[in-house]
């Protein structure tokens, strides 16, 4: 049995209830992992003289208290330092009840702030007092004090830091307190880790700085070590699901071959490789699981049509999935235009647009009989009539637009399919080596031969005639542009409102002799696909638009691009943005409008003025803005990590790391506390 906090001290059904429902704390063991937010350094001060204004932590000896009665009363302890200086504590609330406290004679550890008031004195300190039987009686001052998150609900029930530390007081010092190794001996020499019971003591009692940092060392360690023990179990779950279908070997898929000579032109060394790679792997025992990461405009469309070839050759079905219905199209376009003619009739598109009835049963038939071999579409692959005949490899392109479920739903359609999903956000290191590790990971680094750099260039709005002028000169060499406006669903009537009006004003009174257009998200799919033909046509010279174009939208001949309010953008956003251009032969440039002061946005602008490469960006908005909003992966929740960061202690993640996979076999308890505290909120990949 484990033993409940009721068993403390001053712990009663109310207070135990009110750590339930707030803090899910349970158990004394759940109690010793409340961890403090933050310190104050309150260990005594070594003084010689007192001087005003100074912070200071003193020991003091009681020689007189007394009520003052003025305008307002107070109550004044006169002390001495054990220097024998002299000292008066003065309090002006809560008087009656401290003064049955301080008492003549007795010893004080008293923190605060020394000032002059006809002598030495300070108001309202923290103080304890000194039982000089009882050395661990420095509860509050005289020491490292911590600081535990509270709130209202819980300071209700006396839980506020003092409350803590006394039940931290409490269940550190009963016999037992359950707290076994979880990190094996082994490894706890080799790191020099603390044991966990001395952990946690030293977490909320620290004897100075250096022990508490040990201690913190010890239990993100351990937390760590935990959490890539469980992404090695998840990956060996992977591994067990059986191959239920296989594509044709590398090297022997004719349409591959035939692809490859339509091709306008070479597949990079890396693309290659890559296709190389996957479709080798995919032949084994088990089923995989990739994550294809590749920069803007890296060329992972190709890459996944290459693999997917050698599936349909082998008579078994793939599935692109993309986030957005301009997206699918085009992606449709692409494979269509790629394979030709012949192929026509093997390809099928599905999206959530409502077209005849009969026509998308056609489709459904051809999906379920297998004549469709290569299916593209939107989140609309996912809806239950969707069946397929022999689904064997599924690919997400995008793939953190899509919910956990989601990815799961369309991979249940096949029968254990391998998966591929796509990212254009590369993701760090770090977060690679745990988030993903139950995935193996394809990098696409080299970019397609012939890319010249994107200009880019942050300006403010005293620059915005000029900003026209070259845009105007751009457009009128025969190159196109996008000017983009921020539109995002808290403020959605008003951000189209703006993008509306500034439309209107670019097509009638800047751009009088362009053609322009607008695309955004609510317009209808029939007509976002003719705003979009004849951007792609070059009927268009201007197209104005919202984010609908982030993701993946590929048309050469574009090499301007303006993003207006670039401050509303996250970096990885305005990256993608940006990779709309530069993809044909032409210089091309990218300008981000905005009037930002704040320093994160101005940090944000200046990282993409400075950098092209994906990888420094994701590096540098994992820096700005914690790992938990890159990706998107909030609304999937990351893990509970309690005292580790994934971003700041990244040489104990990779220690970690490594340790758990040479020595992945825990025991019960570590089992234990692996699914309390990391279960509930991980990320699982379609196995
Ligand atoms: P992303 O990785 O961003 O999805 P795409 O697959 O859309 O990139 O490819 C971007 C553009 O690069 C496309 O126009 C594609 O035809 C082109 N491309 C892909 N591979 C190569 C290559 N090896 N050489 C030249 N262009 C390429
Ligand atoms: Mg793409």
């Amino acid at each position: 049995m484990k033993r409940s906090v009721t068993e403390l001290r001053g712990v009663g059904a109310a207070k135990a209830q009110a750590l339930l429902e707030n803090c899910a704390i349970e158990t004394i063991g759940d109690l010793l992992y409340y961890f403090p937010r933050r310190y104050l350094d309150r260990t005594v001060t070594e003084t010689t003289l007192l001087k005003t204004g100074e912070e200071v932590t003193l020991v003091v000896n009681v020689g007189s208290v007394y009520l003052a009665h003025g305008r307002k009363s107070r109550l004044v302890a006169n002390c001495r330092t054990l220097n024998g200086e002299a000292l008066s504590l003065v309090w002006f609330r809560g008087v009656q009840y401290l003064r049955r406290l301080v008492e003549k004679d007795t010893t004080l550890v008293v923190s605060g702030k020394l000032d002059f008031f006809s002598g030495m004195q300070m108001v309202h300190p923290d103080f304890e007092l000194l039982d000089p039987e009882d050395e661990e009686g420095l509860t509050h001052v005289g020491r490292i004090v911590p600081l535990y998150p509270s709130g209202e609900a819980l300071k209700k029930h006396g839980l506020d830091s003092r409350g803590f530390r006394r039940l931290m007081a409490l269940a550190l010092d009963i016999e037992n307190p359950e707290v076994p190794q979880l990190v094996p001996e082994a490894l706890r020499k080799k790191h020099g880790l603390y044991d966990r019971l001395r952990a946690l003591r030293q977490i909320h009692y620290p004897d100075d700085a250096e022990s508490l940092a040990e201690a913190r060392r010890t239990l993100k360690y351990e937390e760590l070590y935990l959490f890539n023990i469980l992404m090695y179990h998840k990956s060996l779950v992977r591994e067990r699901i059986p191959r239920r279908v296989t594509p044709l070997p590398f090297g022997s898929s004719q349409e591959f071959e035939g692809l490859k000579s339509q091709l306008p032109f070479e597949l990079t060394k890396d693309q290659k490789r890559t296709i190389e790679e996957i479709v080798t792997e995919c032949r084994g025992e088990h089923s995989e699981a990739y994550l294809l990461q590749g920069d803007v405009g890296s060329g992972k469309t190709v890459v996944a049509l290459s693999i997917a070839l050698h599936y349909m050759e082998a008579g078994v079905q793939a599935a692109i999935i993309a986030p957005t219905e301009v997206l699918a199209r085009q992606h449709y376009r692409t494979v269509a235009d790629l394979l030709g003619l012949e192929y026509a009739n093997r390809l099928e598109l599905l999206t959530g647009q409502r077209g005849k009835k009969k026509d998308r049963e056609l489709k459904l038939e051809r999906i379920a009989s297998g004549e469709a071999a290569l299916v593209i579409g939107t989140h609309s692959l996912i809806e239950p009539t969707v069946v397929f005949h022999q689904l064997g490899l599924v690919i997400i392109d995008e793939q953190h637009r899509f919910g956990v479920e989601q990815r799961e739903t369309i991979r249940e359609k096949g029968v254990n399919p391998d998966t591929i999903a796509m990212t254009a956000t590369p993701i760090p290191r770090t977060l690679c080596l745990s988030e993903f590790a139950d995935l193996k990971l394809a990098t696409l680094k080299e970019k397609p031969a012939g890319r010249k750099p994107i200009k880019t260039m942050w300006l403010r709005e005293s620059r915005r005639a000029a900003m026209y002028k070259s845009v105007h000169k751009h457009v009128s060499a025969g190159r196109q542009c996008f000017i983009v406006y921020p539109m995002i669903a808290e403020s959605e009537k008003v951000d189209l409102k703006a993008a509306t009006a500034a439309f209107e004003e670019l097509d009638g009174v800047v751009f009088p002799d362009f053609r322009v257009e607008l695309l955004h998200g609510k317009m209808k799919p029939p007509d976002k696909e003719r705003v979009m033909t004849d951007f792609r046509l070059g009927k268009t010279q201007i197209l104005v638009t919202t984010s609908v174009i982030e993701v993946g939208v590929d048309v050469p001949n574009a090499t301007v691009m303006v993003i207006e309010h670039a401050e509303r953008f996250g970096i990885s956003q305005l990256h993608q943005l940006r990779g709309r251009v530069g993809r044909g032969t032409e210089e091309s440039f990218c300008v981000l409008m905005s009037e930002a002061e704040n320093e994160e946005a101005v940090e944000r602008l200046e990282a993409l003025v400075n950098s092209e490469d994906g990888f420094y960006l994701a590096e540098v908005d994992l820096k700005i803005r914690g790992p938990g909003q890159l990706l998107g992966l909030k609304q999937h929740g990351l893990p509970g990590f309690r005292i580790a960061d994934l971003v700041h202690d990244r040489k104990l993640t990779e220690l970690s790391y490594a340790d758990a996979r040479e020595n992945p076999e825990i025991g019960p308890e570590a089992r234990e506390f692996i699914r309390k505290q990391f279960e509930q909120g991980i990320i699982i990949f379609p196995n």
